[in-house]
C-alpha cells in the first residue's frame, strides 16, 4: 500500500484544508520548532485508528480539532484523509476493486469520530485491520516515534511478541481469531 496523499482540515494547527503529497522515494519533512511536523505525523495516526487521545499529546480526543489563534475562532470539526495508491490490489478483498483507496475520519465536538472508506462509514475496526493487513498501522513498528526504541529494548515477551508479530503482517489474522474467540 502507497500512501500518496494527506489532507488535513481543521487538524491542530491545520486550521485551511491542507494537502500534501507523499511521492515515491523518501519524503522529509523540516521546518521551525512548532510548526506542526509532529502533528502532520499524528494525523496519519488519527486516520489509521489511533483511539488513544495520550498518543495525540491531547487530554481529550476533542483537542485534535483547532482550538483557535490570534484573529482565527476554534473550529468545532476536525478532519483527515489518508490517500492510498491501490494499482497493485493489495488490500483487503473487501476493498480490493478499487484504483485508489479513501481513508478519512472526521470529529465533531463531543460527538466523536466517523471513519469512511471510499466514502462509505466504516468502524474503527475496519480502519484498523485494513492497515494491520498491510503492516502498518497508528501503532504499528512503521512508526517509530519518540521513546520507542527504549520501550522496545525493555519490554516483556509479550509486548516484543506483539511488536514482531505487527511487523510480519499477521497481527490482522491475530485480532480476527481473538474476535471469533469471544463470539
Ligand atoms: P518541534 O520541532 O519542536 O518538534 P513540530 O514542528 O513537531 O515542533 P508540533 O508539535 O507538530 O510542532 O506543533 C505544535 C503546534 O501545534 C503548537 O504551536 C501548538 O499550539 C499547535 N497545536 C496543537 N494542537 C492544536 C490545536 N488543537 N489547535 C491549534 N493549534 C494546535
Ligand atoms: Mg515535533
Amino acid at each position: 500500500m502507497k500512501f500518496t496523499k494527506l489532507r488535513l482540515t481543521g487538524f491542530k494547527s491545520f486550521v485551511e484544508p491542507s494537502e500534501f503529497l507523499i511521492e515515491p522515494g523518501l519524503t522529509g519533512v523540516v521546518g521551525p520548532n512548532g510548526c506542526g511536523k509532529s502533528n502532520l505525523v499524528e494525523a496519519l495516526r488519527w486516520v489509521m485508528g489511533e483511539n488513544s487521545y495520550k498518543n495525540m499529546r491531547a487530554s481529550g480526543m476533542d483537542d485534535v480539532i483547532f482550538s483557535g489563534s490570534g484573529q482565527r475562532p476554534a473550529r468545532n470539526t476536525a478532519e483527515v484523509g489518508l490517500f492510498i495508491d491501490n494499482g497493485e490490489r493489495r488490500a483487503p478483498a473487501a476493498f480490493n476493486d478499487a484504483d485508489e483507496l479513501q481513508v478519512s475520519r472526521r470529529i465533531e465536538r463531543e460527538q466523536g469520530s466517523v471513519y469512511r472508506i471510499n466514502g462509505k462509514e466504516a468502524r474503527a475496526r475496519d480502519v484498523q485491520l485494513l492497515f494491520a493487513d498491510a503492516s502498518t498501522g497508528a501503532r504499528s513498528p512503521a512508526m517509530v516515534g519518540q521513546g520507542r526504541i527504549g520501550e522496545l529494548i525493555q519490554a516483556k515477551p509479550q509486548a516484543r511478541r506483539q511488536l514482531l508479530e505487527e511487523a510480519a503482517g499477521i497481527s490482522g489474522l491475530h485480532s480476527r481469531r481473538h474476535e471469533a474467540e469471544l463470539r
